[in-house]
């Protein structure tokens, strides 16, 4: 199921502006500093919540925007213009949301999506473990029933909104000896608190925060469950055992498109800041986007990110049709993210010594990129993913 809406393309600009307007007041002038501290956004957090990000995707009547994958896609481009570990906050959050939105039962949308719609509730995916990341079939967390409950064991690695955030969909094993092993995958909502009282809950422990190249300020980390309960009712997604699999690269094809709109935004900043720094800068006695070896880079540069965002704006559009888009996805990301790294790195080069300086801002461009190439199934494996669409679209 996908979320269409009763919000017209003039409610989605109106939201695209408002975005603008915020990214312009309140987000430029402290993302250089929260980022260079590693420090969790706080505030930032508090605004996305009254812009209703936290619920962007959820539909109107769970209490969220219901905005198309289309839109927003473009507000994920727009916040990673200036600062693209916002994103993750929400993005991380949204995946999560969608699993239930898409998959759980009635009672658990009820239950979850209201609060995950307006950020009370926040959190996001917890797939990889230390010996368990593309091979996401080797997870070890398993979780066994016991009467009306699960009881959960096992640890979870590079979770981002693991620390700050309340809640995770969380990938175990509910059959260990299950072959093939993904039938044996189970998808529950684990929160780390008593959800109506706000008292903590036994057996869940949350790890080092990790240090990261880039991608800082929100929390990625490691977070551990020792005999943890929690209700079958809620938790289970789809009252089901054994689809958890399934469920998680379902919601890893929106995670996709959504990288690839990071790194459309990636690009587009390093780009704009190419080109502005290039009609600043004088080199023998020209400006050096008069010299034909910068604007060789500047063509290519330019070229590329219309084509990733083209890429972007074609996957989110495929998404919202509600079929399966795993080659559009793959395609966008794979294509997005590669670009983003390499606009980055073209953007330091034209900005010489000052593109290695932390006064600009291309650096911290140059250190978020590598993280998208990596990300909700690495790049190694996007074109895998193309390859065998391709081949089993083209079958007769
Ligand atoms: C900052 C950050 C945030 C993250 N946030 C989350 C999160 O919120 N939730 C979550 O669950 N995970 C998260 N991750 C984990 C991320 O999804 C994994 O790191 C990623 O899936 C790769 O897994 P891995 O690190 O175990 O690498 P590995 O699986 O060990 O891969 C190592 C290399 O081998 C290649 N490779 C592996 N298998 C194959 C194959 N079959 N064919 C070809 N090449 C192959 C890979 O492409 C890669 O180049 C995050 C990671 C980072 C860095």
């Amino acid at each position: 199921m996908n979320v269409q809406t009763d919000i017209s393309p003039a409610d989605d600009q109106a939201i695209l502006d408002a975005i603008s307007k915020w990214l312009e007041r309140k987000v430029a002038p402290v993302a250089a500093q929260l980022e260079r501290d590693d420090a969790y956004p706080e505030e930032l957090v508090q605004d996305m919540r009254e812009l209703g990000l936290f619920g962007a995707m959820i539909a109107p009547e769970y209490g969220g925007l219901g905005l198309s994958a289309t839109t927003y896609t473009r507000i994920i481009a727009l916040i990673s213009e200036e600062w693209m570990s916002l994103t993750g906050v929400i993005n991380s959050h949204l995946m999560m949301a969608l699993i239930v939105q898409r998959y759980g039962t009635e009672a658990q949308k009820t239950y979850w999506l209201p609060r995950f719609a307006t950020g009370e509730l926040r959190g996001g995916l917890g797939l990889t473990e230390p010996d368990a990341g593309t091979d996401l079939q080797a997870v070890r967390t398993v979780a066994k029933r016991v009467g009306e409950n699960y009881v959960v064991n096992g640890g979870k690695m590079w979770i981002t909104n693991c620390i700050q955030g309340h809640v995770l969909a969380l990938l175990v094993k509910t059959d260990v000896n299950a072959q093939p092993r993904h039938h044996g995958m189970t998808m529950l909502i684990v929160p780390k608190f008593n959800v109506e009282t706000g008292a903590p809950l036994a057996g869940v422990k949350v790890g080092r925060k990790l240090s990261k190249l880039g991608y800082r300020g929100v929390d990625t980390g490691e977070i551990a469950f020792e005999d943890y309960e929690c209700p079958a009712d809620l938790c289970l997604v789809g009252g089901e055992e054994g689809r958890g699999f399934y469920m998680a690269t379902g919601g890893l094809e929106l995670g996709r498109i959504n990288i690839a709109a990071r790194g459309v935004g990636i690009a587009r900043r390093a780009l704009r800041e190419a080109v502005a720094y290039s009609q600043q800068r004088k080199t023998m006695g020209k400006l050096i986007c008069e010299h034909q070896a910068i604007q060789l880079k500047l063509g290519e540069m330019a070229a590329k990110t219309k084509a990733a965002e083209l890429l972007v704006e074609h996957a989110a559009r495929a998404f919202d049709t509600g079929v399966r888009v795993d080659m559009e996805a793959g395609m966008a990301k794979w294509f997005a993210s590669e670009t983003a790294l390499e606009v980055a790195t073209e953007a330091m080069r034209i900005f010489g010594g000052n593109g290695y300086s932390t006064e600009y801002p291309i650096e911290r461009l140059y250190r978020d990129a590598p993280l998208l190439c990596i990300g909700e199934g690495t790049n190694e494996m996007q074109r895998i993913i193309i390859a065998r669409q391709l081949i089993a679209r083209s079958k007769a």
